[in-house]
């Protein structure tokens, strides 16, 4: 059997990791600085997750949400007191999409409505509802052009105002736009959601699916303002790898017996992950150094005198938009200088680095950038 070929793949394979650095089957060393798709938070191969998982699955890997599972709960206390949303309740799954499909039919359960907003330029995943919230129809099949999804400008407010009405279920959109190029929702555009749901009865689902688990310089990008979403969807920084995604849901939503569910959400083997996530975030405070790493960073790559467009993000969460194509720039830092980064769109490169990235890991990347764009 072949492997059904959907990935334009580079020629490497990383086979052994260490915080910021990868190892290929050559023995050439890397500097990540994409980690996995914004996956790696607390760096790779991080000694007490590989020390919990491992003590995990010693005892037991796995069993179905029919019985207690106490690191679920353990992860559920504690992703309360790190995010700050104590009050809030979490359903467990296995990815974004998940966490966005069922954060969208919960608000749908929720208001007995059907119209959801969504951004131009957003990503919400690849299931049903959350691709028929994405603004990509190269991705949609003919089932998943949804009528029900209508798309408005991000970071306009008075489309967005005149967008939510009485018919809406929910509002979707990302604190800072990931695929879509790095784009950071404005707290003028935040607000307008906020006040505009709160007088229609629609929800407002926050996708913090890329942004959150304090890559933006606070665990969730709206706790750059005091908004408060009704939904928040998180997956990716969560685990450190660990396949695993959440639904944090504010005390108005009431829970029913079977409203919702999936076979290996919130497995043991997830949760006790997750739970070594927050932890090391908590002790080595990754997100001060996210806020203050990026901060640099960004303020270094403005200050680059040739090449450069725009630098976009919040914390590490950053985008370089290029005046050239980023295509052959991406591949010179990875061939030439031996760094792994992202790109989004034609001309934008991502950074998603651990938030335990070193500063000298960052200045490695400038040097490496200069060189190239000279
Ligand atoms: N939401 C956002 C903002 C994302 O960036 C992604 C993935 O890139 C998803 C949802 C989907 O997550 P997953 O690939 O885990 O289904």
């Amino acid at each position: 059997m072949q492997l059904f070929d959907v990935y334009p793949l580079y020629d490497i394979e990383p086979v052994r990791a260490q915080g910021s650095i990868l190892w290929d089957s050559k023995g050439q060393k890397y500097i990540d600085l994409y980690g996995g798709h914004a996956v790696i938070s607390i760096g790779h191969s991080h000694p007490l997750y590989v020390e919990r998982i491992t003590e995990q699955l010693q005892n037991i890997g796995f069993y179905s949400n029919s019985v207690k599972i106490s690191s679920q709960e353990r992860l559920a206390e504690k992703l309360g007191e790190v995010s700050g949303l104590r009050d809030y309740q979490l359903f467990l799954v296995n990815s974004g999409a998940e966490a966005n499909e069922n954060a969208l039919k919960l608000a749908s359960f929720h208001t007995g409505r059907t119209k959801i907003i969504a951004f131009t330029k957003a990503f919400h995943g690849r299931t049903s509802a959350a691709v028929a919230a994405t603004d990509n129809p190269s991705i949609k099949a003919p089932i998943n052009f949804d009528s029900h999804v209508q798309f408005v400008p991000f970071n306009d407010v008075e489309a967005v105002l005149a967008a939510i009405d009485t018919d809406t279920c929910a509002v979707i959109m990302e604190g800072i736009q990931g695929v879509g190029g790095i784009h950071v929702a404005t707290e003028e555009f935040m607000r307008a959601i906020r006040t505009k749901c709160d007088e229609t009865g629609a929800v407002f689902i926050h996708d913090s699916v890329q942004c959150g688990y304090g890559r933006s310089g606070e665990f969730f990008t709206f706790q750059h303002t005091t908004i408060l979403p009704d939904l928040v969807t998180t997956a990716k920084g969560m685990g450190n790898g660990f396949p695993i995604g959440g639904v944090l849901i504010s005390p108005k939503f009431q829970a029913k017996h079977g409203l919702l569910g999936t076979t290996f959400g919130g497995n043991h083997l997830a949760s006790v992950a997750a739970g070594a996530v927050l932890d090391v975030i908590q002790e080595e405070k990754l997100i001060e150094n996210a806020a203050q790493l990026g901060n640099y960073w960004m303020q270094e790559l403005r200050g680059f005198s040739k090449g450069i467009r725009e630098v976009r993000g919040q914390g590490l969460m950053i985008g370089i938009e290029f005046e050239e194509e980023v295509g052959p720039i991406r591949s010179k830092l990875l061939h030439e200088h031996h760094l792994f980064t992202g790109v989004a769109g034609k001309h934008t490169l991502r950074l998603l680095p651990s938030l335990a990235l070193k500063k000298e890991e960052a200045d490695i990347f400038l040097d490496a950038l200069k060189q190239v764009l000279n």
